[in-house]
């Protein structure tokens, strides 16, 4: 098969789907495909390891509906090739897809664990994954969590919510370590213990094997681990290889200028892999979050239709982990200069990351609608300190 589309977006996920409705909004007869190796058109992927598993949300809920854009989604396929001066790309079943302006959204994938341990062991990224998982997270059931970071901390979170066993397993000192101040990581820890989760802090995974209806998981202290399924969050790698293999400029991803745009005039990048610089924080930045996503595939939309106009947004970021929750902008790095300004420690309040004197990073532990307000002061010059931020963001009340 051979055709052809004016706006061709690469990558099935919410940057593709934010990208096809704004260039619909501004171009209403625009011809847009989108070719996407996930079976499923784009879906919100933040429930995957959050709503799915309270039952407010099933997955017939999480479908965008990106066709009533009147985009045309070419599912289950995979662009392997791009030919820019032909303005051609190729997929996996031999189709080709001729485009005037194209936009990679192509995402990231998981990073694996060295072993193969059948399928109960979920590297967790999709909706499949969802559906894998949730096949064997029933009550009762034990399921290792592997990795402690945004969907190791969620995912425990959920699976013990759903009634299973669960034990958390990641290499670091303890839960979020890095990330936030070191009384709000052990906090944590004891929090998901107060909860019935085993955090396993300081151990590797090293080796793992099917056995019977379960996984036996062998671990760097020595013990031996046997669940009944393994979820998976180690990180990700963007997949920046087609844009690699055409030639594009990739450097942690794929760099793109204050529009978006790559080092080829007619092809843009957005989300997981797009390399982009951020004004406020004055570097480049390459960001693995739903806000940054939707809103640079909504930007690179925008652009390709002829809307001309930089994208200088510091998307946040946000996390529910049992009754907590949480939204942040910036950098989240506790090797910054670190000041904690709690209305009820660890709690509710207020955690700013500075450098130099100038804030980088704000996280809003319980603290709502001040997005806004934590990305103006990362803009600001400063010099700021403990005392002239302390009270400076308004609490929730
Ligand atoms: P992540 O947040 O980068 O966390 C990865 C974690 O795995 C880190 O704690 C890391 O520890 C640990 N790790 C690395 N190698 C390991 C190994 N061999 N064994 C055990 N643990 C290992 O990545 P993720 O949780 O896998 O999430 C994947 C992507 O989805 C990320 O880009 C994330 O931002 C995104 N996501 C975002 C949200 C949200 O915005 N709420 C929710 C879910 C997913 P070290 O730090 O010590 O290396």
């Amino acid at each position: 098969m051979e055709c052809s589309h004016d706006y061709l977006i690469v990558g099935g996920g919410m940057a593709a789907d934010a990208a096809a409705k704004s260039i619909r909004e501004i171009d209403a007869a625009a011809d847009v495909g989108i070719v996407g190796d996930e079976a499923a058109p784009p879906y919100q992927r933040p429930p995957l390891s959050k709503a799915l598993w309270k039952g407010d949300k099933s997955p017939g809920d999480i479908d965008l509906d990106t066709a009533a854009s009147g985009a045309v989604v070419h599912g289950g396929r995979r662009i392997v090739a791009l030919d820019r001066a032909a303005h051609l790309a190729r997929d996996d079943h031999g189709n080709s897809y001729r485009y005037c302006r194209l936009l990679l959204a192509t995402g990231a994938t998981p990073r694996r664990l060295p072993f193969d341990a059948g399928e109960r062991m979920i590297h967790f990224r999709t909706l499949d994954d969802y559906r894998a998982l949730r096949r064997f997270a029933v009550k009762g059931a034990h399921v290792a969590v592997v990795g402690g970071g945004f969907i190791g901390s969620e995912l425990a979170a959920s699976l013990a919510g759903a009634g299973c066993k669960v034990t958390m397993l990641f290499p670091g000192p303890s839960i979020g370590a890095g990330r936030y101040p070191d009384a709000l990581c052990h906090f944590l820890d004891d929090y998901y213990r107060e909860h019935g989760v085993t955090v396993s802090a300081g151990v590797n995974v090293v080796d793992g094997k099917a056995v019977g209806e379960g996984v036996e998981l062998a671990l760097s202290d020595g013990e031996t681990l046997r669940v009944d399924a393994v979820a998976v969050g180690i990180g990700v790698t963007p997949n920046a290889e087609l844009a690699e293999q055409a030639g594009l400029k990739v450097d942690n991803g794929v760099v793109v200028d204050d529009r978006l745009r790559s080092s080829d005039a007619d092809i843009w990048a957005a989300g997981d892999i797009a390399n982009f610089r951020n004004p406020a924080l004055d570097r480049r930045l390459r960001v693995e979050h739903e806000d940054a996503a939707v809103g640079m595939g909504k930007h690179a939309g925008r652009v390709m239709a002829g809307i001309d106009e930089p994208y200088d947004t510091l998307p946040f970021f946000y996390s529910d982990l049992f009754d907590l929750g949480y939204e942040a902008v910036g950098l989240l790095d506790s090797h910054l200069d670190v000041v904690e300004d709690w209305r009820e420690p660890c709690r509710e309040g207020v955690v700013y990351y500075l450098d130099g004197g100038r804030v980088r990073g704000v996280l809003l532990w319980n603290t709502w609608d001040q997005v806004d307000a934590a990305r103006e002061l990362i803009a600001q010059a400063g010099p700021f300190d403990a005392s002239s931020l302390r009270g400076r963001l308004p609490h929730s009340t």
